[in-house]
């Protein structure tokens, strides 16, 4: 493509300054990216309470996070934050240790069993269903992979595999399919606390995508990273370092795409392009754009998660000594309940403390925002941490995604064929995962294969 294309990048969240980035890397300089808020980042959003950043959205990264990795490299910043670390208590507020053997005799078969089956699980990701965790879901329901190594060289790789096909089933039917159900105890924490649905529900491809083996065993071994002036300062400083920084307060009315150009409507004036990537929810772009049929069908399928976080104040001896995961909490039948709480500074006690819920299952009726509000301000009560005050609240348009259905039938692929059809690319959290590596590194392979 020739180097002087005139780019329009919708969002200035880790997919939209990411892509920037690679362009600019690539020579392409000439690119604008719009975003809406007052502030870069999106879901890293990093807000200050009495001098220091606090986490409303994104919190962490594993030691497999390349191209976040990229852009520390890229910026001349690194993860300097507070060294996580968690305990659990059960729906009654009492604290247990649900993966020690001497805490736990009776479950000590089980704990063995679901050791073992850890161990099968890892083996049955590097054999049977080898190509799992590519960037990005490209013939997946086709029992294809296609894509880049999980490694800092990235090298290309492609194969078949049938067996690939699986992955569109929910988390809980594979593992149940592979003998290893009880798996689901441990990746359940960083997966359905951290908001991304329940196991009954979400397609293995996604489950496993994020959590590949090696980056479950970052949680379990707690070897993560933090950013001391939050994840909302990578792309804070990304954006500092980029050659065109985003155009902050950037009111999108309309998108026109026609004779080769896309005409972009901002703040009420009309903008002429060349090409266009989008990564704001694909859901929301027929709203603004002249979505054609085949956009309009296949982002209309895509759902979410409402994932609600409240930040709120402590007395001093109400404080958490530490953050805390509530397994009991975890399965639909607590829908609303609170999962897990991040304390996030240990040497003090006047930072806020952030809570984690989400309020929809595929199943059941939507709970309401101020229903479960006051669902996890009782359930801190029972924690024995109740709220003093409520700082900050955010209910988030949270890990877009398709549902088994859809993906067997082969939505990725018909998606990643659109790519480039109307000078429009496709880009952000539903077309990998939602965090922020994987939303960067699709950026960074959009433009490695288009530009
Ligand atoms: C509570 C919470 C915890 C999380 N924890 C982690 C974690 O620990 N680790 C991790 O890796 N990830 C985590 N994530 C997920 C991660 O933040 C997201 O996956 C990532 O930010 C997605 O990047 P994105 O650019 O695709 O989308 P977003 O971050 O959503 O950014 C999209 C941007 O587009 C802008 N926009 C939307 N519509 C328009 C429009 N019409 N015009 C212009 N601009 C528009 C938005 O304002 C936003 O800035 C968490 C998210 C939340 C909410």
């Amino acid at each position: 493509m020739d180097k002087n294309v005139k780019i329009c990048i919708i969002g200035g969240g880790p997919a939209g300054l990411a892509a920037g980035m690679y362009l600019e890397k690539k020579g392409y300089e000439n690119y604008t990216i719009l975003e809406k808020n007052d502030h870069v980042g999106g879901k890293c959003h990093s807000p200050y309470y009495n001098g220091r950043r606090y986490e409303m959205g994104a919190i962490m990264g594993v030691p497999s996070y390349y191209a976040v990795h990229d852009v520390e490299e890229f910026c001349g910043i690194t993860h300097d934050g507070p060294q996580l670390n968690r305990n659990y208590k059960d729906k009654n507020g009492t604290v247990i240790e649900p993966f020690e053997p001497k805490k736990n005799v009776l479950k000590i078969p089980r704990l063995l069993k679901m050791k073992k089956q850890v161990t099968e699980l890892g083996r049955i990701l590097e054999t049977k269903y080898k190509g799992y965790d590519l960037n990005g879901h490209r013939g997946v329901a086709q029992g294809r992979y296609d894509g880049f190594a999980v490694t800092p060289e990235r090298e290309p790789v492609s194969g078949a595999n049938e067996n690939l096909k699986d992955l569109a089933m929910p988390f809980k039917d594979w593992c149940e399919m592979n003998n290893v159900e009880l798996t689901q105890d441990i990746w359940i924490g960083p997966f359905t606390s951290f908001g991304y649905g329940y196991f009954d529900e979400i397609p293995a491809a996604y489950v496993l995508k994020y959590l590949d083996f090696q980056t479950c065993m970052n949680f379990v071994r707690i070897n993560l990273w933090t950013w001391k002036n939050g994840t909302q300062y990578i792309w804070e400083s990304l954006n500092d370092h980029l050659k065109n920084a985003a155009r902050l307060n950037s009111d999108i009315t309309k998108v026109e795409r026609k004779d080769g150009k896309v005409y972009v409507t901002v703040n009420g004036e009309v903008e002429e392009y060349d090409k266009l990537i989008v990564t704001s929810p694909l859901q929301f772009f027929p709203n603004y754009a002249d979505a054609r049929e085949d956009e309009s069908k296949y982002f209309s399928k895509i759902d979410y998660e409402r994932y609600d976080v409240l930040a709120v104040e402590t007395k001093p001896e109400d404080h958490p000594e530490i953050s805390y995961y509530v397994f009991d909490n975890m399965t639909p039948d607590r829908l609303g309940h609170l999962m897990v709480y991040y304390r996030r500074w240990k040497d003090t006690k006047d930072q806020v403390i952030t809570t984690y819920a989400l309020r929809k299952h595929k199943n059941t009726d939507e709970i309401s925002y101020d229903t479960c509000k006051e669902m996890v301000l009782e359930d801190l009560k029972t924690m024995k941490n109740p709220a003093s005050n409520i700082v900050n609240e955010q209910s988030w348009y949270y890990f877009p995604h398709v549902f088994s259905e859809d993906y067997a039938a082969g939505w990725y692929d018909d998606v990643e064929a659109m790519q480039g059809k109307y000078d429009t690319y496709y880009a952000g959290e539903v077309m990998s995962f939602g965090d922020m590596d994987e939303t960067a590194e699709y950026s960074r392979e959009l433009v490695e294969r288009f530009f």
